[in-house]
């Protein structure tokens, strides 16, 4: 084959790329394959500005079954992830997700708890006595109670790329360090990618795992995808006592989250109705102290004094037209599959989706069907639902 033409070229090198290659050369060792990334460092990646968090409470079916698949993957990834006896550390930490639910909320959480037992999840109601017992600094009046799933947790979201980039590379993957400026095609066939260096780079299968600026990209072939990049802030704390016990990731019915980080530090965040929408990495701790610090002090009385030690900005792919992933063929563009639109919850569902991509691209029956996320279902508007946090 000539230099510049691959069996399949992807579209940004973060967990959702990389995730992809490694899948796609695991099973099909002799492709040939390139990964366009502009940015070696991640920076602005929202996989390096993550939480890392891993959850089994969502709403829908697949969501869920997504969810049991990484749990169960997280234990053994390590060791599958190795490359000439380096073994990565993911530093996966099941210390649990607490959803506080209010009285409006209690039927959807109910149903959803259903859901996810009749599937074989480890999640439980707790009585707000209960949550009391079990978390003393959280105060709880207000709540009928809570969902609590004690095999969630939360990974290194950075730890994670690294590891399927460097897996990938191990397997024959090509990371370029470029910019796509263009899906090159002809008709409603793709045939490849113009790169900001000018070089042009030939496949008939190419795959869009831009994150945040997956509709940008795709834009450049005519294609319109309900993908937004949102910016989510993000504060790090000191609290002016520490903790006996770390917290575990704590949900309440406004959105509002916390978490134990190392160190004695906790992280807080909350998706607000005017968060940003574009690529604008700023954070601005009057958010914190204005609609973020009085709630929570509300809920962990002793935060009431505390330090804010930081924050960061990152990027939501939101998916505007109904928060799920969108992962499959593009209807209208014969060789263009998508990876995108994963809005808050992407880190943790990238080994299931990047193994569907490659399944899908490799023609081969997939071991979990995610056909539901199908980019179709745009086209014919037919929303799917997820009554949790998106
Ligand atoms: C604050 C925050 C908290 C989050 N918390 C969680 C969480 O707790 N759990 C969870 O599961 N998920 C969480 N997420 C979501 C998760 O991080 C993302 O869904 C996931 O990382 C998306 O991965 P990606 O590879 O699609 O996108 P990205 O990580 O954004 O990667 C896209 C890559 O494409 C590259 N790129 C873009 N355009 C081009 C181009 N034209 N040419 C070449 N390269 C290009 C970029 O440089 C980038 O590296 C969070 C996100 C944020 C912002």
């Amino acid at each position: 084959m000539q230099p510049n033409f691959y069996d399949v070229v992807i579209i940004g090198g973060a967990v959702m790329g990389s995730s992809v290659a490694y899948h796609l050369l695991a099973a099909a060792p002799q492709i040939k394959l390139a990964v366009v990334e502009r940015d070696p460092t991640y920076t602005r990646a929202s996989t390096s500005l993550s939480l890392g968090g891993v959850r089994i409470q969502f709403s829908l079916k697949e969501n869920i079954q997504i969810s049991l698949y990484a749990q169960e993957l997280f234990s053994r990834l390590e060791e599958e992830m190795t490359v000439d006896g380096e073994k990565p550390f993911l530093n996966f930490r099941p210390q649990g997700y607490l959803f506080l639910i209010d009285p409006p909320g209690r039927p959807a959480a109910e149903e959803s708890l259903a859901l996810q037992k009749r599937l074989g999840c480890e999640v439980d109601w707790l009585s707000p006595d209960q949550i009391k017992k079990e978390f003393p600094l959280l105060e709880v009046k207000e709540f009928v109670g809570g969902t609590f799933g004690p095999r969630d947790g939360y990974l290194d979201p950075y730890a994670l790329l690294m590891a399927y980039r460097s897996k990938a590379v191990s397997l024959g993957a090509r990371y370029i360090t470029d910019e796509v400026v263009e899906l090159i095609k002809s008709g409603n066939t793709i045939e490849g990618a113009r790169l900001a260096s000018g070089q042009i780079i030939h496949s008939a299968i190419v795959v869009n795992a831009a994150g945040a600026w997956a509709a940008e990209v795709a834009r450049t072939s005519g294609v319109e995808l309900p993908v937004v990049p949102i910016q989510r802030q993000v504060f790090t704390i000191k609290p002016s006592r520490d903790l006996e016990r770390p917290l575990p990731l704590v949900i309440t019915p406004s959105g509002l989250y916390f978490r134990s980080e190392t160190g004695g530090l906790i992280l807080v965040g909350r998706s607000l109705e005017d968060d940003k929408v574009g690529f604008d990495f700023n954070w601005d701790w009057g958010r914190f102290q204005e609609f973020l610090w009085p709630e929570l002090a509300k809920i962990v009385p002793t935060f009431d004094t505390l330090k804010l030690v930081r924050g960061w900005a990152g990027l939501y792919a939101q998916n505007s037209f109904d928060g799920n992933a969108i992962l499959g063929l593009w209807p209208g563009l014969k060789g263009l599959y998508l990876i995108n639109g994963f809005s808050g919850h992407g880190l943790q569902q990238s080994p299931a989706a990047g193994r569907y991509l490659a399944e899908l691209i490799l023609q081969r029956p997939p071991i979990l069907d995610l056909s539901c996320f199908g980019p179709k279902r745009i086209l014919e508007n037919r929303p799917l639902k997820e009554g949790g946090v998106v």
